[in-house]
């Protein structure tokens, strides 16, 4: 046998060799641990940020936990609630998460065992290295005596496939008129403007239908959230829908009669036809039953790790720092969550210095004022560590058409980063 021939020979064992080891990875791969296995739990904005991040290195085994079929996108949704686009426009398959070779479980996880590093759903134990928990919010129903009894007639709309039964009320009130009613809770809550530019889609459609009646906006706030919004907002309600919309402010709830349609608060009784009570919102009972803090998960800044562990990141809204609870955020969070995940693995992971001032995700949300104006709300944020994080608004001084086409543009770029 020449060199070249026993060079050959050594190269194709060297190859075959290569490929039963990698074939054993990636036997071993499948749930028994041969690479690091990280679960995200959630597929929505911040679990899809930790996973396409993760995913993109094939350096992890990835699974996703989330009772969903695929995703819909609260942002922007108003379009559909208020009768302009179809639900499917704000839809999308987790096609692309399986095609990255995630093992995709459609479950609740019900428990985390932090001991065992195990997240367990009805049927199954899930074993992790590291967790990001991304399971947004839930509302706190408690806080409206009379809430809970009648939740099917008064839907929030403020999660993922929620919106259809909102449609549904808001569809019934267009065509009947009378009293629209919708409660704004005291932050923290989800996307600030979205109660009032859910008012004001309303209202266009009003117009347009020649509905009678009128929108009662009662808010447990001095005016629009965030601060920076509530004159561009209350000037857009005022001088575009005057006539369909009542802005009450510094009211809070105090219990609701479903039967009789009235909701009893602190300024008198509102009687009403139609309700959308956006009720005040904390992280799911999950983050509280795994000891990883009380309303909102304690989280350390920047790194959006788990204050109680640091195997578990808390990305999205359900975390607890104040940061604006924001798809955008939420999306950037979960995608820094998977890198510092990947830079712990290799070795590479530098945690920041008491003081050092570090630049946090960053965010843009809209309130829509109608189908063609909008209010741009820019959200920037750092922390100097051991500090509570810094957050400046750059809010546009008046609804226009540019931020209105620029709601449309950054939403199809979300959506794509996300699930495509
Ligand atoms: C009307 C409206 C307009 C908005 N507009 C904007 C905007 O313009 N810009 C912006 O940045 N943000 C906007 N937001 C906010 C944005 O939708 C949220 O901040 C974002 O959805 C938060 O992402 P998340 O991953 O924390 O939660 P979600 O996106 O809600 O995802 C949580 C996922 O976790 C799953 N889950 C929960 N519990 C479990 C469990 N135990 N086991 C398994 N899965 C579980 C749920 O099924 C869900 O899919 C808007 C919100 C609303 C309601």
């Amino acid at each position: 046998m020449n060199t070249i021939d026993s060079h050959k020979r050594r190269s194709l064992l060297q190859g075959a060799a290569a490929v039963a080891a990698l074939s054993m990875v990636g036997c071993a791969s499948v749930g028994t641990g041969a690479k690091p296995r990280v679960v995200v739990v959630g597929g929505g904005w911040g679990g899809l940020g930790a996973l396409r991040a993760l995913a993109a290195s094939g350096k992890v085994d990835i699974t996703m936990v989330e009772p969903n079929d695929g995703f819909m996108s609260c942002p922007l949704s108003i379009l559909y609630i208020a009768g302009y686009a179809p639900a499917s426009d704000f839809q999308r398959s987790y096609g692309v998460v399986d095609a990255l070779g995630v093992r995709r479980v459609k479950d609740v996880v019900l428990d985390i065992d932090r001991a065992a590093r195990m997240v367990k759903t009805a049927s199954q134990n899930i074993p992790y290295d590291f967790l990001v928990l991304a399971t947004g919010l839930e509302y706190m129903e408690e806080t409206l005596p009379g809430y809970a009894a009648a939740r099917d007639q008064l839907p929030v709309g403020f999660r993922a496939f929620e919106q259809s039964a909102v449609q549904r009320q808001v569809a019934t009130f267009l065509e009947q008129g009378g009293h629209y009613v919708i409660t704004v809770p005291k932050p923290p809550y989800r996307c600030p403007p979205a109660p009032y530019e859910r008012a004001c889609l309303i209202a266009q459609r009003m117009k347009e239908k020649g509905t009678k009646g009128k929108i009662i906006v009662v808010d447990a706030n001095k005016g629009p959230m965030p601060p920076p919004l509530a004159k561009p907002m209350l000037t857009a309600m005022k001088e575009m829908y005057g006539a369909q919309i009542e802005y009450i402010n510094e009211v809070d709830p105090k219990s609701i009669d479903a039967g009789k349609k009235v909701l009893s608060t602190t300024k008198g009784d509102v009687p009403f036809h139609h309700a959308n009570i956006i009720l005040p919102m904390r992280a799911p009972g999950l983050i509280r039953k795994a000891g990883l803090g009380e309303r909102f998960a304690a989280i350390e800044l920047p790194s959006f790790q788990s204050k109680k562990d640091k195997n578990i990141f808390v990305v999205g809204d359900s975390q607890g720092a104040p940061l604006p609870k924001s798809g955008h955020i939420a999306f950037g969070a979960g995608q820094q969550a998977g890198e510092q995940i990947l830079a712990t693995l290799a070795g590479k992971y530098k945690e920041a210095g008491l003081g050092d001032e570090v630049t946090l995700p960053g965010a843009i949300c809209w309130g829509k004022v109608s189908t063609s104006l909008a209010i741009m709300i820019n959200v920037t944020s750092s922390v100097s560590v051991g500090d509570p994080p810094k957050v400046k608004y750059q809010v546009d001084p008046a609804a226009n058409a540019a931020s209105s086409k620029g709601a449309m543009d950054w939403g199809r770029d979300m959506w794509n980063a996300m699930l495509s």
